[in-house]
């Protein structure tokens, strides 16, 4: 039985062309991307920028943005929240007892970074009520659970706090819908390449350059640096390299540049067989569809546990995810409690939301209950 893979919001399907740049780097460029004194380095450095360009065109981002490369969503919302940080070394923007406000439906990648660094950040239920004050406010612009597209309270919250730093973690909508950073009126967003079918190992911010000017480097060392004294002392490239410490996942790049590139051209994708299965999947006796949207289905199935569901599914050569799916607080605030999500991607067909609703019909029966 062929493999019926339904885990794209952990990581999408990746794209054949998109692999084959990142082994063409290694194959016929192999260089270090840096202000290079040689063709091929130099080469790197312009497939780098011009990567920068692709992921901003994926988003409608102007010059008034740069593209920061971290290796994943969640070092770039850790660097966002490190960096904003005043300190005495000339960096940050906001005091470290600011208030900061993220929401209960987002990722722990939106939640952590800011409470291990700030002294007053509140994980919000009601955003209308909980925003007022805050400098910064930090929300997550697709659930990972639900795949609800919450995007639209970030313009809200623009509206209410002109000038607080304002900001999306963008893992599950970067490269998926299409997205007006300028509309949205935030300050950064952050991605992860992976999720819309870039090798693993690059992601990143765009961001408004008067902001990253501004930020912390979360990495210090190589690359990020003019020329340092005899005494150590730096003094430190312009943005984006200032925050790039060390050598950048060029390969991973390569073929960031090009998924960015089948993303916009897909933007458009039509999921809605994924509402057809997750229809089909509540005729099962027994399976609860908890929330279903564009490529997501969000489901339990009673008497089993999300886990056995998955592993189930797994004997029937179905990949899915299964547990807290790194949302923890809100799956608790909601009362779910760890739930199975199927998640699509363009590579997925009707017949295997067809494979799923089928294996979901016998689960039952197998564990014993009628
Ligand atoms: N935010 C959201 C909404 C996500 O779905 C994920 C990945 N599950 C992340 C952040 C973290 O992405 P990464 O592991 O690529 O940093």
């Amino acid at each position: 039985m062929r493999e019926v893979y339904l885990d794209n919001a952990a990581t999408m399907i990746k794209s054949e062309a998109a692999v084959q740049a990142e082994t063409d780097f290694y194959h016929e460029v192999n260089a270090n991307p840096l202000r290079g004194l040689y063709k091929k380095s130099v080469q790197a450095k312009t497939e780098v920028d011009a990567c920068r360009e692709a992921v901003k065109r994926l988003v409608l981002a102007d010059d008034s943005y740069t593209v920061i490369f971290t290796k994943n969503a969640t070092e770039a919302l850790n660097l966002v929240a490190n960096g904003l940080i005043l300190g005495d070394d000339g960096f940050g923007v906001v005091e470290q007892d600011a208030k900061v406000v993220v929401d209960i439906e987002s990722h722990h990648s939106n939640i952590l970074p800011w409470m291990q660094r700030f002294k007053n950040v509140v994980v919000s239920k009601d955003l209308a009520q909980d925003i007022t004050g805050a400098s910064v406010v930090s929300l997550v612009a697709v659930s990972n659970v639900t795949g609800e597209d919450l995007s639209g309270r970030i313009r809200e919250a623009r509206m209410r706090l002109p000038e607080a730093i304002l900001g999306l973690d963008g893992a599950q909508m970067v490269g998926h819908s299409k997205i007006d950073i300028k509309a949205l009126g935030v300050d950064y967003i952050a991605f992860s390449g992976h999720k819309f079918g870039a090798p693993m190992g690059v992601g990143g911010l765009v961001i408004k350059k008067t902001l990253a000017e501004k930020l912390r480097p979360l990495c210090f060392g190589g690359g990020i640096v003019d020329s340092v004294s005899e005494a150590g002392e730096p003094n430190f490239a312009n943005i984006p390299e200032r925050l790039e410490g060390g050598t950048l996942p060029t390969g991973a790049i390569y073929g960031l540049k090009v998924a960015a590139k089948e993303a916009l051209e897909n933007l458009d994708f039509d999921f809605s067989f994924v509402s057809d299965v997750a229809q089909e999947m509540s005729k099962n006796t027994g399976v609860k569809v908890l929330a279903a949207n564009d490529s997501f289905i969000a489901f339990q199935v009673e008497g089993v546990h999300p886990h056995d569901v998955a592993q189930f599914l797994a004997e029937e050569n179905i990949s899915v995810r299964a547990g807290w799916l790194c949302a923890e607080p809100f799956l608790r605030f909601k009362g779910w409690g760890p739930v199975v999500r199927a998640s699509f991607s363009r590579y997925n067909t009707a017949d295997d939301g067809e494979r799923l609703v089928s294996s979901l019909k016998k689960i039952r029966g197998a564990m014993g209950i009628k």
